[in-house]
């Protein structure tokens, strides 16, 4: 049976960058003879012009039914004036919570070709390939209580609860065990247990979890430790598994090591391995239709896709390897420019991309 997958380009340079992720899913089929059915929908401001709301029943009912989705950007100054109930991120947010996707994969990934584009030095991160995994629907951004309260004596407090069950990070350890499985069999689990009876919790947890995993080398770190050390010597990390606020925040901080947002794919996956797959960069409506936009985060993002939801980790590699093809050769879109390289466009970069998958 036909591998499903629906294809949500968004707004601003989102429908330019995913012609070309779809450029590259057709010359990877073509080579590895991938089954792949393809849908379109639409979303967030693009479907707000055309339904009035930022997600129709009719796409959630084709996001449900898919086995991964191809999702590009939304956003973008034209439905700025919408209310909150309706902007075009309300799209990307239902979609997350009605698909229940817990697991957030971030993959900070620097291609030796780039180095000089990040503020660390060239030598620490040239190379650098971090998958942070990231818990990303519990914990103190959805625990109650939560609320700003009037003590007796009139001050004002503001409070937050830090919650997870077991059950919450059992299933997020898995899917970093996984991963690590995948990759190259280390994980560091990432939490505050020496304060946070919390993450005591959470540790022991991901402890228990290991039993099964024995394949997997497992350490863990204070989150304190892992903020200076994925700056001081980033790429002591394989894999990374933490939860949702602390994952928020080293998840962009490895972002930056990489230095440019328009190379960045990562994935949002539920427990039965369906997935999202998106840039991690907006829409960029600065240069919307300029066809000036890197689209190697969304080639990317569908490598991630093929890898993670579809099973199909030749092609995935074959596309990685393919990106990184193109940017031997030269070829830099112009948030990626240095000195000497050729500059291209969106199309060309896509074609280029193509070019180096079909002739390995
Ligand atoms: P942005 O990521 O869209 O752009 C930030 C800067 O990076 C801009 O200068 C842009 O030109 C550049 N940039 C981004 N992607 C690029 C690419 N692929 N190639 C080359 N340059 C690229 O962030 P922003 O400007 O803060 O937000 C713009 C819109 O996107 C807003 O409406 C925002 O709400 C939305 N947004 C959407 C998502 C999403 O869909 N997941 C995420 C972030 C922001």
């Amino acid at each position: 049976m036909s591998k499903q997958m629906l294809c949500l380009p968004g707004d601003g340079i989102g429908p330019e960058i995913m012609a070309e992720a779809l450029k590259v899913l057709d010359a990877a089929k073509l080579r590895f003879g991938l089954d792949i059915e393809v849908s379109h929908g639409l979303v967030g401001g693009a479907a707000i012009d055309q339904y009035g709301v930022p997600l129709n029943d009719e796409t959630l009912a084709l996001a449900r039914h898919a086995d991964a989705i191809l999702f590009g950007a939304v956003g973008g100054p034209k439905w700025d004036d919408q209310p909150m109930a309706n902007r075009p991120e309300k799209g990307l947010l239902q979609l997350r919570s009605e698909l229940d996707l817990f697991a957030n994969l971030r993959p900070a990934m620097l291609f030796p070709q780039l180095a000089e584009a990040s503020s660390l030095k060239p030598e620490l991160v040239a190379g650098l390939d971090i998958l942070i995994v990231r818990e990303l629907t519990g914990g103190i951004y959805f625990g109650e209580p939560r609320g700003v309260r009037t003590l007796e004596n009139g001050e004002r407090e503001g409070y937050n609860t830090y919650v997870y069950r077991e059950s919450e990070i059992r299933r997020i350890a898995r899917v970093a065990f996984e991963a690590a499985r995948k990759r190259s069999g280390r994980l560091c689990s990432v939490d505050k247990s020496n304060v946070l009876e919390v993450t005591g919790l959470w540790r022991e947890v991901v402890i228990a979890e290991s039993a099964g995993y024995n394949d997997v080398e497992l350490s863990h770190m204070y989150v304190d430790n892992a903020a200076m050390q994925l700056v001081r010597a980033p790429k002591q990390f394989d894999v990374m598994v933490t939860g949702n606020m602390f994952g928020d925040i080293l998840s962009d901080c490895a972002a930056m090591l990489t230095g440019s947002i328009g190379m960045l794919p990562s994935a949002s996956l539920n427990e039965k391995n369906q997935g999202m797959y998106e840039p991690v960069h907006g829409s960029a409506p600065d240069i919307a239709g300029e066809n000036k936009a890197n689209p190697l985060a969304q080639i990317l993002s569908l490598a991630m896709l093929l890898r993670y939801s579809l099973a199909e980790a030749a092609a995935a590699d074959a596309i990685e390897k393919a990106v990184s093809g193109v940017l031997d050769k030269g070829y830099r879109t112009g948030d990626i420019a240095s000195e000497g390289c050729q500059l291209v466009g969106t199309a060309a970069m896509g074609d280029a991309v193509v070019d180096c998958l079909l002739n390995a």
